[in-house]
């Protein structure tokens, strides 16, 4: 069981298998967001313990495809964890314990910040991955 967590503690979820894989973007939104690195989560996998009604939804506009989840409380980025995808993106940031997967890729290196070293093996993808390659 891999655990997952907001920091005051409200919100609290298990996966009942681990992700199926780990991706980390470097685009703005996710940057101002505050969750770049994302594991990709089976919905049947998805088991919610507490807080659901602590989480606020932030709609994605077009051309973006995925909702941000937040703890309303202390405004952990949770990714989409509220979501009508079969399989969404939760932030890593908010798993207590090892998710098994480790990144695959960087995706919109291009938009990466000066300061932001990439210091894994990981692919390099300057914009967004090819979509056969995520499945
Ligand atoms: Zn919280
Ligand atoms: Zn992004």
């Amino acid at each position: 069981m891999i655990r997952g967590s907001c920091c005051c503690g409200a919100v609290r979820f298990e996966l009942t298998a681990p992700p199926t894989m780990m991706g980390t973007c470097h685009c703005s939104r996710c940057r101002k967001l505050g969750a770049s690195t994302f594991v990709f989560v089976r919905r049947e996998d998805f088991r919610w313990l507490e807080g659901r009604d602590s989480v606020v939804r932030y709609a994605p506009e077009p051309p973006f495809t995925y909702a941000r989840c937040f703890c309303r409380a202390c405004g952990t980025a949770l990714g989409e964890i509220e979501s009508e995808h079969d399989s969404f993106p939760v932030a890593a940031n908010c798993l207590d314990d090892d998710p098994v997967v480790r990144n695959r890729f960087h995706e919109f290196v291009a938009d990466k910040p000066a300061w932001y070293e990439i210091c894994d093996a990981a692919k390099q993808f300057p914009g967004h991955p090819v979509r056969a390659s995520e499945s």
